[in-house]
């Protein structure tokens, strides 16, 4: 079965098939850097790494493009509150976003192109859509018409009946909500709550609204038509929306060939607020002692399009799960038996593997797979005196192989005994053949003081640094 997504556009899980064979144009809306990013914000983002570390776990070559909003309402708003300059103020978050998608393992994108840097562009497909009349000019900005894009509301999928109705307004915010349909703003005229932030235009001095700045960015470094671009689920409208009414208007061509979106991230059961004070950002989460790669794995084993409750207890889940793809990691490296493989671990290794990979292709269900990399890990442990070098090595390459996809396999290193740790570790092993198992098990106490785990398995005892 080949690759498939799950396309908002369309509403079905459709095969992937790129503009050019083998290469990828991902389009992903980055953070606004008002602030640090919460947990939702970045569920999403891990969402998106996945998606995009399957495509090249794949064969396929991804060219990248993640946005930096670094001027719209929020950002002005807030910099102003804090007398500092736009620059000034964003640059804090900017640093911000890329400390913690680093903490969490998140591959970096090809290109993070800030919004700043691109207001001539935004500038020049503005005036495009003036000159075609799908924009109009008023005393507070320029405004996108959305009756002249009969196609408007197909990615959110508005009746079109009241579509009719409920666009006779317009709106200059950057964010509203589905019942507020409206002409929207491309530019906005300066107004003294903006400061000193404006850039000169052929429509006044001012500044682009959100929603242009990402279509811009898109074009300018990616081309008219795209194959993936992704966000939240509260970004598909307005925002996707708009993004698509402005650049399918400016090139006459489909803008984006598969939108996908990840759903809501909640806590505890409830919407994440700061008044509930159930509001968390990766700071908050390192404050309370726990670990990137447990967080990496709460947040990423959830099927992106399922909503996914985060609780303490989840990344409290994700610490035992981890430990027992390490302790399996560390089984494997401990059998010594020479010879044939095992067919049926081999068979079943080549089974599962498969059915990790299927999983996967089918829309990212990564909870699927990591349930069939879990029964690998079961069926081994079944059949472990069985098991050869061959096996193990086959087993170990392909679990290895995929901290490329999760990121959080760790590739622990092959450790060594002290002489005098190997003489208590081998006087264990002379206790138990004289079956002097209070001796064997004093032995073993000694061993775990020192920070050594000893395990007996059908091929022995084996042991472990903690
Ligand atoms: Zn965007």
């Amino acid at each position: 079965m080949p690759l498939r997504f799950y396309n908002s556009l369309t509403r079905e899980v459709e095969n992937f098939v790129p503009l050019v064979p083998d290469k990828v144009r991902l389009y992903t809306c980055g953070p606004t850097v008002y602030n640090y990013p919460h947990i939702g914000n970045l569920r999403t983002f891990l969402f998106e790494d996945l998606l995009k570390r399957w495509l090249l776990y794949r064969g396929y070559e991804v060219n990248h493009v993640m946005n930096l909003t670094d001027v719209d309402d929020k950002t002005i708003r807030n910099s102003r509150q804090q007398n500092m300059s736009l620059r000034e103020y964003t640059d804090i978050y900017k640093k911000a976003f890329f400390e913690d998608i680093a903490t969490l393992k998140i591959l970096p994108a090809t290109s993070y192109p800030a919004a700043t840097e691109y207001v001539s562009q935004m500038i020049e497909i503005i005036q495009d859509l003036l000159k075609k009349g799908h924009a109009y000019e008023t005393e507070d900005g320029v405004y996108f018409k959305i009756a002249t894009f009969p196609s408007y509301g197909k990615l959110a999928h508005l009746d079109p009946t009241s579509l009719k109705a409920a666009a006779s307004g317009r709106l200059s915010a950057d964010e509203y909500e589905k019942d507020s349909v409206s002409d929207f703003a491309l530019w906005k005229k300066w107004t003294p709550e903006d400061g000193d932030v404006k850039w000169p235009s052929p429509f006044g001095e001012g500044r682009p609204g959100w929603h242009i700045e990402c279509s811009a960015m898109s074009l300018s470094l990616l081309g008219e038509t795209i194959d993936i671009h992704c966000g939240g689920i509260d970004n598909l409208f307005p925002h996707h929306e708009n993004e698509i009414a402005q650049s399918e208007c400016h090139t006459g061509k489909p803008f984006v060939r598969y939108w996908l979106h990840a759903t809501h991230l909640i806590v505890d059961g409830e919407k994440m607020s700061k008044s509930k004070g159930n509001f968390y950002t990766l700071r908050d989460l390192l404050e309370r002692g726990l670990s990137p790669r447990a967080i990496r794995y709460a947040l990423i084993t959830t099927h992106y399009r399922k909503p996914l409750n985060f609780t303490f207890d989840l990344v409290k889940q994700a610490e035992s799960s981890l430990k027992r793809i390490d302790d399996f990691l560390f089984a494997l490296r401990q059998v010594q038996r020479e010879g044939e493989a095992s067919s049926l671990l081999h068979e079943a290794f080549l089974t599962k593997k498969q059915a990790f990979e299927e999983a996967m292709d089918n829309d990212l269900n990564i909870a699927e797979a990591m349930g069939h990399l879990f029964e690998m890990i079961r069926i081994f442990y079944e059949h472990e005196s069985h098991a050869t070098k061959t096996n193990a090595q086959e087993i170990m390459d392909f679990v290895l192989s995929l901290e490329k996809v999760l990121g959080f396999i760790e590739k622990t290193s092959p450790d060594t005994l002290t002489p005098e740790e190997e003489a208590l570790f081998q006087a264990r092993i002379e206790a138990k053949k004289n079956k002097d198992y209070a001796k064997a098990d004093a032995l073993r106490e000694e061993l775990l003081k020192r920070g050594i785990e000893v395990r007996d398995t059908p091929q022995g005892p084996v042991w472990k640094r903690l």
